[in-house]
């Protein structure tokens, strides 16, 4: 069976966890196992550094699952989350996202950077926005729960 989607990219603070915490948002850690078991390239773009990134999803027990974890370097220096998603599509081997590989977000910023790399723009209702302004800035579904990501397979 093919995988449900080409590739999966994931925010992390307010979209895997609880905003401003490392706890994980309720069903996200089911959501992960699940696209992991089913072989989908899973990649977290974060404004945060990449070493705090890795230790929080390693303590959600999921870091395993991700090819890719890309964010703030050990520069400190943030480019935007534009230039952090091309890293994490780069880091998954992807030059071209393929039609409907979503990237989930809870913030107008992630919408904006998904958009701008071909990727699905889906909000989260559970992080930092509320669900009309994820809409306003472009979100084309906003999840209520991480389940509803599987109505929108392509296949
Ligand atoms: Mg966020």
């Amino acid at each position: 069976m093919a995988p449900p989607f080409p590739a999966v990219v994931f925010d992390l603070d307010g979209t895997l966890t609880v905003p401003g915490t490392t706890r994980p948002a309720p069903g996200v850690i089911a959501l992960v196992e699940a696209l992991h078991a089913r072989d989908v390239p899973l990649a977290v773009a974060t404004s945060a550094s990449v070493g705090p990134a890795r230790r929080v999803l390693a303590g959600l027990g999921v870091l395993a699952c991700f090819t890719e974890v890309a964010g703030r370097g050990t520069d400190g220096v943030y480019a935007g989350k534009d230039a952090v998603v091309g890293e994490a599509l780069l880091g998954l081997g992807i030059t071209t996202a393929g039609p409907g590989t979503p990237m989930l977000g809870d913030s107008p910023a992630d919408l904006d950077a998904a958009a701008a790399h071909g990727l699905v723009p889906v909000g989260v209702a559970w992080g930092a926005s509320r669900a009309d302004a994820l809409r306003a800035a472009g979100a084309c579904a906003v999840l209520g729960h991480p389940d509803e990501l599987w109505s929108l397979r392509a296949s």
